[in-house]
């Protein structure tokens, strides 16, 4: 019998957990400096939550939930994405009645989706998103733009595309929804499946398929920018220029429609234009979503937020050729030959340890020859060889690898020694 991890999901082995750890950091800190503050909900929650918080009819509670019954008898599902849970605790806990609003929380963590394997498509994927709940300012659509762009610069990427588009308030939705019908309904015979469905449930989502992309009636069909009441319009135009205020780059794509049923106003889409990148170039999606916390059973409260994957991130690094350093460095080795220096060895390593001096020794008995090697490919950057002298002595000779030189340090100097040269 032999195992595998289970599609579409990995493991993160040492060599590569550094990275994802170098990752983590940039975001706390930028997280930091912009105050979204840390939120951690459940792994999974009522279905019902995501059925009405993420909608009804897209792709993620139509065909990608992992969704089951415990033993009561609940249905349950694991979180596909973050917004949900989120405000559904903005709302349990009435975040809203605080006095500084909005509320700008973020979150990391697994998200699962049953999707087809891909490069950049996994089952299990890491997600890192903000959402600032309880302000309808236009210049906090474009902080949150401008966090997400961050994240990116910082990591050193360069080749990346922040494309937006307004969908309107519901007004512009409304017509554009009839203007859409109108277009796709004599020919809706051509379109997938799926997109027949759509055509009367949600014909927006018709222009976000997968399948029947390239249908010419796509390309033809009715823009929402050409709906946009005044006040949408008025709100777009601010949102761009917060952007150019930032110094932030943007294109404006009229065709971008966002997964999720529940954006409104400002939708947005960052990509990697970095020629090695592959079919799937989004890296980061986000929107704004008035009138989301009132489903969820809030009051009318606006918010926005965007969520990225880790996993995509560190494509796009691969396609921009950006090694992150992994460095592992081991501050010192001990070698110990015999049993008397195995005792003392444990008693140096724990004194080293409490001082923030990382240390390591043999634990399978090996000659002084492989313990010398082990020290080597663990990078050491000292070590010492304690034998029956060094214990008579009370001192060892502390080897510094690189150079070569060694230097006699009784024990009881060796951790300040350390802590002076390392
Ligand atoms: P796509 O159109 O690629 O399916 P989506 O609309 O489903 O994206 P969102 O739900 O908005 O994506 O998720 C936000 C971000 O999370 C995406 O831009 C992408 O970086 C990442 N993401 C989404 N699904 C996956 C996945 N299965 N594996 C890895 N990353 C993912
Ligand atoms: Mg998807």
């Amino acid at each position: 019998m032999s195992f595998k991890v289970p599609r579409g999901t990995q493991d993160i082995l040492p060599g590569q957990s550094e990275k994802w750890q170098q990752i983590e950091g940039v975001i706390r800190e930028l997280c930091r400096v912009y105050r979204y503050q840390e939120i951690r909900t459940p792994m999974f929650e009522s279905t019902e939550l995501f059925q009405r918080g993420v909608g009804d009819t897209t792709d993620i509670v139509q065909k990608e939930m992992y969704t089951f019954e415990d033993r009561g008898g609940r249905s349950l599902t694991l979180r596909p994405e973050g917004t949900a849970a989120v405000v559904r605790s903005y709302v349990e806990h009435k975040m809203f009645g605080q006095p500084d609003q909005p509320v700008k929380l973020s979150y990391m963590g697994p998200m699962f989706r049953y999707e087809r394997q891909q490069a950049g498509r996994y089952r299990q994927f890491v997600q890192f998103g903000v959402e600032a709940i309880g302000s309808a300012d236009p210049a906090i659509d474009a902080e949150v733009m401008a966090l997400a762009m961050d994240i990116y610069s910082t990591m050193g990427l360069k080749d990346l595309k922040l494309v937006i588009n307004s969908l309107g308030d519901k007004e512009t939705r409304n017509a554009h929804r009839e203007a859409l019908i109108q277009h796709f309904e004599p020919s809706i015979g051509e379109f997938c499946s799926d997109c027949q469905k759509r055509l009367e449930k949600n014909p927006l989502r018709i222009l976000d398929c997968k399948v029947d992309r390239d249908h010419p009636l796509m390309a033809t069909a009715p823009a929402l920018t050409d709906y946009l009441t005044d006040f949408s319009a008025e709100y777009f135009t601010k949102v761009k220029m917060y952007l150019d205020t930032l110094g932030i780059p943007y294109e404006v794509d009229p065709n971008l429609v966002r997964g999720l049923d529940y954006y409104n106003h400002t939708a947005f889409e960052i990509m990697s234009t970095a020629s090695g990148f592959g079919a799937i170039t989004t890296l980061c999606g986000g929107g704004r979503y008035n009138g989301l916390v009132e489903d969820i059973g809030g009051p009318d409260m606006p918010g926005i937020g965007f969520a990225l994957s880790i996993e995509r991130l560190l494509l796009a690094l691969e396609a921009e050729g950006i090694s992150l350093e992994v460095s592992n460095g081991l501050d010192i080795f001990v070698v110990a030959m015999g049993d008397e220096a195995k005792v003392k060895a444990v008693e140096l390593l724990s004194s080293f340890r409490a001082k923030g001096i990382s240390a390591e020794m043999d634990y399978i008995d090996r000659k002084m020859k492989a313990q010398m090697k082990a020290a080597d490919r663990n990078g050491a950057k000292f070590v010492i060889v304690l034998g029956e002298t060094e214990i008579a002595e009370a001192a060892v000779n502390v080897k510094e690898m690189e150079s070569g030189n060694q230097e006699k340090v009784a024990f009881h100097n060796l951790v300040n020694y350390l802590l002076e040269h390392k």
